[in-house]
């Protein structure tokens, strides 16, 4: 892989808990960069342990998930939002004191919450989200570049040490993202709208068009391109993980939505009174801001998210 291998590594011991998607991502960024001497995954399965030994993740993998944290610096919490509290009561007694303890949730209030409730005074708290990620699950799904040219936004409490805020940044920064920092309040109210609603709006007209009686299941599936099928990638995302996101952030989830129903009926209104400026206008703003997107560099130019012609329904 791109990018820089360090020299000396950031931590002595990092324990990784889940071992999924994000933990797996990354345990291989970890490993080519050389961010830490020892590196130890953990999770609760048997299975997932074993294919993470057989992919060669790290030498050091267990079920233990308690014990895998002793003498650790950095520990990251991969485990779906909802598992944060029961992962720091297990751990709580067996950090050492100084430990950076961080995660990677899609939620933030809710996990500092939780984290600050279990884990002892001794240890600092930064949590982090990486916004980074794709529709699959489990230690195969994980590539060491998915954090590249990626934000990941820190939350860490008020009271936090600088200088683990800055261990922490750095670490994000070695495996390729770019940081930010704000408030885990603000961090769910951004995300609520640029990745919850979003994603609860697949998951709502992927339900729609399965339940329709006068459109049969094989007409859905053959005509997908005209626009259901980039719906139907978000909506595939894992159901574990989203049920975590939509229970553990509900007010600012619950506030867009109510924007989004605001808007949505004016946009009824337009199409009801034949308002084609009104439309029109609409949809050039929402255009330009996809441009600004692409220009970021946080999407492809290529036309239909740069799928080939070889695809069978081009
Ligand atoms: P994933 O691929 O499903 O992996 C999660 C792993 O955690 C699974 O191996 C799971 O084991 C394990 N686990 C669950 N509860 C546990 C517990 N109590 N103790 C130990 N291990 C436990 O999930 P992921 O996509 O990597 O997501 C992990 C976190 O990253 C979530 O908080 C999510 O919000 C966040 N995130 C995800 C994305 C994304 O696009 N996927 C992007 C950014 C952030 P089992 O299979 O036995 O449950």
């Amino acid at each position: 892989m791109s990018g820089k291998v360090r020299k000396e590594p950031l931590f002595e011991k990092i324990t990784i808990i889940g071992i999924g998607l994000i933990g797996s991502s990354l345990a291989r960024v970890a490993l080519a960069r050389n961010l830490a001497r020892t590196i130890v995954l953990a999770d609760r399965s048997s299975i997932v342990c074993q294919r993470a030994k057989e992919l060669q993740l790290s030498s050091s993998v267990t079920q233990d998930i308690a014990a895998s944290v002793e003498q650790s610096d950095f520990i990251v919490l991969c485990v779906p939002v909802g598992a944060t509290a029961d992962v720091a009561i297990e751990i709580a007694r067996h950090l050492k004191a100084g430990a950076i303890v961080s995660d990677v949730g899609s939620v933030k209030g809710a996990v500092v919450d939780a984290l600050q409730q279990h884990l002892p005074s001794s240890v600092s708290i930064v949590p982090a989200h990486p916004v980074a990620g794709t529709e699959y699950s489990g230690p195969d799904a994980g590539f060491s570049t998915l954090f590249e040219n990626r934000w990941c936004i820190l939350t860490p409490p008020e009271n936090t040490l600088y200088a683990d805020v800055e261990k922490v940044h750095a670490f994000w920064t070695a495996c390729g993202a770019n940081v930010e920092q704000m408030t885990a309040r603000h961090h769910d109210l951004v995300l609520a709208i640029t990745s919850h609603v979003p994603h609860l709006i697949a998951f709502n007209i992927v339900g729609t068009a399965a339940d329709l009686e006068e459109v049969t299941q094989s007409e859905v599936i053959k005509f997908s391109a005209g626009g259901f099928r980039d719906f139907t990638r978000i909506a595939a995302s894992d159901p574990t993980m989203w049920r975590d996101v939509f229970l553990n952030n509900k007010d600012a989830v619950l506030e867009m939505l109510g924007r989004f129903n605001e808007d949505l009926a004016a946009l009824q209104r337009m199409i009801r009174w034949d308002d084609a400026e009104g439309l029109f206008e609409l949809f050039t703003r929402t255009r330009a801001i996809r441009r600004s997107i692409i220009e970021q560099g946080q999407e492809t130019p290529a036309p239909n998210f740069g799928r080939g012609p070889q695809l069978p329904d081009q």
